[in-house]
């Protein structure tokens, strides 16, 4: 078997405006979606980071694509795995996923590993989780993820979306949003996105979370890095019955120095609460010194930076090998990247939390899935047992993705200048901000 074709669409779909401490989602995410066809006709897809420069990295390795073999083309690119400056700082504090050049190799690949193992899937008739070790669990849990937001449900001009959840600028608001997520959903684990209010009104949300829906479920906040140590520290201790029985606090602050200051800080005052991060550990270079210095306890794998679906797999033995946690980053995306997340997850036996995805912001009229949007039921997407990673494109719905993306400016994720361009004209995004 022999890959012929390699096709590229870049696609936009509207994104509600969403806060975190990088600024504001645009009205509309960039997405791509990538198509391998064999000489026998067999399709395999995947959807990684879209805008130019990822589609442009695609295109580059056409040469090396077309004519390979699926099943050896991954050995055929494995020196674009690791990425630039493995051991060096790759931190996504600063750069939003997707948008860091030293890992856009490690992102191309990771890209191709997932169309390849869905293109073999399909060709001999087993699902891509079987194929990658076997499934673990047939179910796999995500997390509700609330965001703080302003009014508008996404999309501009005449292709303006329903706003389902309204303005969410308030701990009250937010706890509303949540119930409507989790009566959507079913959702048993929250991940909250803050550092965008104050430190102390952010405490307070979580803590009305926690007297709504009661101990059983887990509570996360993530601030992306908003907060000095000392901030940290205190809403760590007063989050500490909050955060705990399966939470974690994500990123606080930035830096594996920090971290560690943080996490010595926290145990000293008896406070266990694990630091989690997807920003200050995004490579396997960056593991020995977390370990050293005890910054992190859960590590957020995405298989679409980590180097795709075995990359994870590497990375969870790893972090089992030195006893640390597992879970899962998600940013934008449709059902073609919640199906290879939920793959790789069922086949990662180490993975115990709830993986984070932003699935619920997005909507039926963007989905390039046949059959419109996977199910999440109960909280948990169930692996199918048809072939790869179970989803064929609905065509229709692809060329009205390539539309909007040719329609609409954007060409890259810019979170700083849409909050400039929307909110406060002179917005900076200032790390620690409290
Ligand atoms: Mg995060």
């Amino acid at each position: 078997m022999k890959i012929v074709d390699m096709r590229i669409h870049s696609i936009a779909i509207a994104d509600p405006p969403l806060r975190s401490s990088y600024g504001l989602h645009a009205p509309y995410a960039l997405r791509t979606i990538v198509e391998l066809e064999s000489d026998d006709s067999v399709i395999g897809i995947t959807e990684t980071y879209g805008g130019d420069a990822p589609a442009r990295a695609l295109e580059a390795i056409r040469p090396q694509v077309i004519g390979r073999s699926p099943y050896r083309l991954t050995g055929f690119l494995s020196a674009m795995v690791e990425g630039e400056g493995s051991g060096i700082d790759r931190s996504q504090t600063y750069l939003v996923p997707g948008e860091n050049p030293l890992d856009q190799t490690t992102r191309t690949y990771a890209a191709i590993e997932v169309a390849c193992l869905d293109l073999i899937g399909k060709s001999v008739g087993q699902p891509v989780c079987d194929l990658i070790g076997g499934r673990v669990r047939g179910e796999v849990a995500f997390s509700a993820y609330p965001f703080f937001k302003h009014t508008g449900g996404g999309g501009e001009g005449g292709d303006l979306r329903e706003d389902e959840y309204g303005e969410v600028l308030s701990p009250e608001a937010l706890v509303r949003e949540v119930k409507q997520m989790v009566a959507c959903y079913g959702f048993s684990s929250i991940k909250i996105k803050g550092g965008v209010l104050e430190p102390d009104l952010e405490i307070e949300a979580v803590k009305l979370l926690r007297q709504e829906l009661g101990p059983d479920v887990p509570l996360r906040i993530d601030p992306n890095s908003a907060w000095t140590v000392d901030t940290s520290v205190r809403v760590g201790k007063a989050l500490a019955e909050e955060l705990s029985g399966g939470g974690y606090l994500e990123d606080p602050t930035s830096g594996l120095e920090n971290m560690a200051e943080v996490r010595k800080r926290l145990m000293a005052a008896g406070i266990t609460t694990p630091l989690a991060t997807n920003v200050a550990v995004t490579s396997f270079g960056d593991i020995p010194r977390a370990v050293e210095l005890d910054a992190v306890q859960i590590i957020l794998c995405d298989h679409h930076y980590w180097g795709g679906m075995r990359q994870v797999q590497h990375l969870a033995n790893l972090c089992k090998t030195f006893g640390v946690g597992l879970s899962m980053h998600s940013n934008s995306h449709l059902g073609v990247s919640l199906m290879a997340m939920a793959h790789v997850a069922a086949a990662t036996p180490h993975l115990a939390y709830a993986c984070d995805t932003h699935y619920p912001w997005q909507s039926e009229e963007d989905e390039v899935a046949a059959g419109g949007r996977v199910s999440i039921v109960n909280g948990c997407v169930t692996i199918p047992d048809e072939p790869g990673l179970g989803l064929e494109l609905d065509y229709d719905q692809l060329a009205r993705g390539r539309e909007r993306f040719e329609k609409h400016p954007y060409r890259k994720r810019d979170d700083e200048a849409e909050m400039r361009k929307h909110i406060d004209p002179q917005w900076k995004r200032i790390l620690p901000r409290w």
